[in-house]
């Protein structure tokens, strides 16, 4: 595990020497020590990134050789994918089968974008203009360098769905992981100098987002930001941003429903409701986290939702058999429990869940059903970020959309029936960036990824990812020999 900042291709220590530490939130135990960068740490990085791409070889090579590196990237990531999923399990508590798929996903992100960075080769178009005196081309160049800041619940995967198209289009970048989640974030700094990519081309600094985070938001030297995580940070970064201009995305949180007909499986509506919330402990930005259910269905598929949520084995990540690991750390186990007791006292029923029992340490908390829950209620509204999923009746289609569209969120909607015109009826009505049909969560590289409303600006994953990280500049040219006549004549 690393104890120092990766800036320039190099390893050095924070220039302030402070620490944070690193708990195990399935035994509260300090694993490790992270180093916790301050402003002239990011100051150093800023200048590393800045030199790499105002006079380094990474945005003028080909995307072919870019290309090369991502692909020793996403080997690198690969050849270690258990270590990785161990350090991820250690530091996030999520069950080891689901950071083995995160972080085979990461490197199979590098190798998509790699496909994406030799596409880039001479792509640039030719635009038909009604004037023969002048050709005109667009091509699309890096936006420059950019500051990638991310959330702790997939925290390797959050860097790559930043890092590989930010490299893929010949930026470089700083990437500041949670200061929650950083040790796969690091781990990541010695994989791509393995891989040989240029010093400076990454630079990764762990630390506090109101210190080195803050500092890379206000640093004059970036030209983009890039973000994932919670709605009023977002807006603390866009306002930033709005000083010199910057370029931003960001992925903002959720409130995400899940309609189900009553044409439906029971069987695989449970499955998949469970997937939609209970997957990564819930710590989801789009967990489907409001369950709307047609009301000749209810009854049955509510009893089953609990019996099957009951069932769910709690546990360490590393143990065999565990579905549900503890979450992230103590304050959001807080959270998450408050959220369940204020649900009481606005008149919510908690038909399963609360407090995990039986573990003397850990933050684990069960899968949690609230079913009574007013539409006013804090826990129908607001983004709880745990394994906690709020269940109502609906009578008419026309209800179920007006009710899912009810939130200031728009990340995802997903949508169950037997009924395929139904379904896509439903989905186009969603206001919402992601719509599944018949599932909940599935997420491929390959299609785009973002929010609607207060869930986000712009897009991540596909070719729209890319888009991020690029320019479009216009080169028109005058290739007449007449001349052009207005002046001089
Ligand atoms: P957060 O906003 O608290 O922190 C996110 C990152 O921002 C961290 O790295 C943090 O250090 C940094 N940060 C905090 N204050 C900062 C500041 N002033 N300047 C610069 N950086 C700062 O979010 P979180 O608790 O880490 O993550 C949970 C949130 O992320 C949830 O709301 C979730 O929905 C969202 N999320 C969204 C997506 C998506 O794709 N839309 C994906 C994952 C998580």
């Amino acid at each position: 595990m690393q104890t120092r900042l990766f800036i320039g291709g190099e390893w050095v220590p924070p220039a302030e020497g402070g620490t944070l530490p690193v708990v195990n939130p399935a035994t509260e135990a300090v694993i490790h020590h992270i180093p916790a960068a301050t402003a002239p740490d990011a100051e150093a990085a800023v200048r590393a990134a800045r030199a790499a791409f105002d006079t380094g070889p990474w945005p003028r090579i080909t995307g072919a050789e870019r290309a090369r590196t991502l692909r020793a990237i996403a080997d690198g990531i690969r050849a270690r994918l258990s270590d990785l999923a161990r350090l991820e399990v250690l530091d996030n508590g999520k069950p080891l089968p689901e950071a083995e798929w995160d972080i085979g996903d990461a490197a199979g992100c590098f190798d998509y974008y790699a496909g994406l960075a030799a596409d880039l080769d001479g792509e640039a178009e030719q635009i038909a203009l009604p004037d023969a005196r002048f050709t005109a081309s667009a091509v699309r160049e890096p936006v420059g360098v950019a500051a990638a800041i991310i959330p702790w619940n997939y925290p390797l995967l959050m860097a790559a769905w930043k890092v590989a198209p930010a490299l893929a289009a010949g930026c470089t970048m700083v990437l500041k992981p949670s200061e929650h989640t950083s040790l796969t974030a690091l781990e990541l700094g010695r994989i791509v100098a393995e891989a040989g990519l240029p010093p400076g081309v990454l630079n990764i600094v762990t630390g506090l987002g109101a210190t080195v985070g803050q500092a890379l938001v206000d640093h004059p030297g970036i030209d983009k930001l890039a973000f994932t995580g919670s709605v009023p940070t977002g807006a603390r970064l866009m306002a930033a941003a709005a000083r010199d201009i910057k370029n931003i995305s960001l992925e903002l949180g959720g409130k995400s429903p899940f309609v189900i007909f009553a044409d439906s499986q029971i069987e695989k509506a449970v499955e998949w409701i469970m997937f939609g919330i209970f997957w990564n402990q819930g710590q989801v930005c789009s967990a489907t986290s409001r369950v709307l259910v047609e009301r000749s269905l209810y009854p049955a598929l509510l009893e089953r939702l609990v019996a099957e949520a009951r069932r769910i084995t709690i546990g360490d990540g590393l143990e065999q058999g565990t579905l549900l690991g503890p979450l992230v750390n103590e304050q959001q186990y807080r959270k998450v429990l408050g959220f369940i007791d204020r649900a009481r006292a606005d008149g919510a029923t908690v038909a399963c869940g609360g407090r995990a029992e039986g573990f003397a340490k850990g933050y684990f908390v069960a899968p949690t059903v609230l079913t009574d829950v007013p539409p006013t209620a804090e826990v129908w509204t607001e983004e709880i970020f745990g394994p906690v999923v709020c269940i109502r009746p609906f009578d008419t289609e026309d209800e179920a959309v007006q009710m899912a569209n009810d939130s200031r969120f728009g990340l995802a909607a997903a949508v169950m029936s037997a009924d395929k015109a139904r379904c896509e009826r439903v989905a186009r009505a969603f206001r919402a960036g992601i719509v599944w049909i018949n599932c909940s969560q599935p997420t491929f590289t390959e299609a785009p990824w973002g929010g609607m409303k207060q869930s986000g600006i712009g897009r991540e994953l596909g070719r729209w990812g890319l888009d991020n990280y690029l320019e479009t500049k216009q080169i028109t040219a005058f290739v007449s020999d007449e001349p052009w006549g207005w002046y001089i004549r």
